[in-house]
Order: C-alpha cells, then structure tokens, then sequence
C-alpha cells in the first residue's frame, strides 16, 4: 500500500487512540493534525486500512464501526452502553473455555470474538 502523507497521519491518529473512535471522530482527530484531510479520504483510507489489516473494525450495535488498530495482545471488549464506553479485558478462564467448547464439537478455535454489552450496576435509568 502506498502511505501518502495523509494516510500516515490517519494511521498515527488510529495507533494514539485507544477509545475505539468512529469514522467522524477520528476525522475531527485528523484534521486537528492536517486540515486539508476531507471525511471522505479518511473513509476511503480505513477501508484500505482494514482490508490490508492494518486495523480492526468494531460493531458494537451503535449503528456506526468503530475502529482499532490491530491489537498485539488479544482482547475482549465491555460495551458501556450509556455512554458508549469500551473497556477492553482478558480473561483466561474465558480463553479456555471457549477452546474447549470447540473442541468438544469437533473444531480447532482459531479466533473469536466477544462482546459484553453492559449498563453500570448502580444504574438508575433501568
Ligand atoms: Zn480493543
């Protein structure tokens, strides 16, 4: 892939964020860098990105992906959905687990993924 100069301000804006950011929100991040950098170039530019796997794309049930760069560690995500907070977690027990259940049927575990969607305990709006 050819990293032009906006690409690679795109790709840096991804790798400082840790928020999981949307298209939008990672566009008002770009242009505070480069104000010349257009919506439509950073949808283009995270499409390439994760076709070439440079990033993950999320859908978290917002109606809108959210993006990450790819992980070096694998992690889980929480879903806070007042507030669309996401809190990435590890769990080993649930690593295993899930091995073993497909291995029990029959399959090696390649990849998963795992999405806790949650509303704070001392939430009042429920
Ligand atoms: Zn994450």
């Amino acid at each position: 892939m050819r990293m032009t100069e906006q690409r690679r301000v795109i790709a840096r804006v991804l790798a400082e964020s840790s928020d999981h950011p949307d298209v939008e929100e990672l566009y008002r991040r770009c242009i505070a860098v480069d104000d010349k950098i257009s919506i439509s170039t950073v949808y283009r530019t995270v499409k390439l990105f994760e076709d070439a796997g440079i990033i993950e794309r999320h859908d978290f049930r917002e109606g809108r992906a959210r993006y990450e760069q790819m992980p070096d560690n694998h992690h889980d995500h929480l879903i806070n959905l007042r507030n669309g907070k996401v809190i990435e977690f590890t769990s080993e027990e649930i690593e295993k687990l899930q091995a073993e259940i497909a291995r029990k049927l029959g399959y090696k575990l390649v990849d998963h993924r795992l999405e806790l969607y949650c509303v704070p305990l001392d939430d009042d709006k429920t």
